[in-house]
């Protein structure tokens, strides 16, 4: 069961869901406290965000997409140990081509070398499939979160509003 809120100022409805900025809504979204706005008068407050059915404001979906990349890779479970290139990334998962014989549902702990001299990123990841395609692997929730995996899928990412706003015209 969800409720609507309304707006504590205008007692409108339709307020959104925002993002933690201040320290202080930092340690209220630990106890599942959220920061909402009022489009309607721009009043921003705080309100349980549990058996809340509110729309949030648009997530990244950069997060979500799958860039094609070529990184060499190396990874281990059990017995099993294998190498191999990643074709395939994205924050929830990555398909890699490989020699080396896996299952489904096999867990390995996945070293990832993102750039010369970095450090490989680790992360553990299950066999969803495996097929001519490649090998596809779901990274278990740890990865999903790292914050590494995030900067690198965002810096292959073009198109970053970020760095091409105001710059209208610039020859590809
Ligand atoms: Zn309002």
């Amino acid at each position: 069961m969800s409720r609507q809120l309304t707006c504590p100022q205008c007692q409108k409805d339709g307020v959104l869901r925002g993002r933690p900025q201040s320290p202080r809504e930092h340690v209220a979204a630990l106890v599942f406290v959220s920061p909402f706005h009022c489009p309607s008068c721009s009043h921003r407050f705080l309100a349980s965000r549990l058996r809340v059915n509110h729309p949030q404001y648009p997530i990244d979906r950069r997060e979500h997409l799958r860039i094609p990349v070529r990184l060499y890779l190396s990874f281990s479970g059990g017995k099993v140990r294998g190498e191999g290139t990643v074709l395939d990334l994205s924050m929830g998962g990555c398909i890699i081509k490989s020699e080396t014989r896996v299952h489904t549902d096999d867990i390995f702990y996945l070293q990832l070398s993102l750039g010369e001299g970095e450090l490989p990123l680790e992360v553990a990841a299950m066999v969803r499939s495996v097929s001519a395609r490649g090998i596809a692997f779901k990274f278990l929730r740890a990865g999903q979160e790292s914050k590494r995996l995030l900067a690198f899928v965002q810096a292959q990412t073009p198109d970053q509003p970020d760095k091409s706003s105001g710059k209208v015209g610039v020859a590809a």
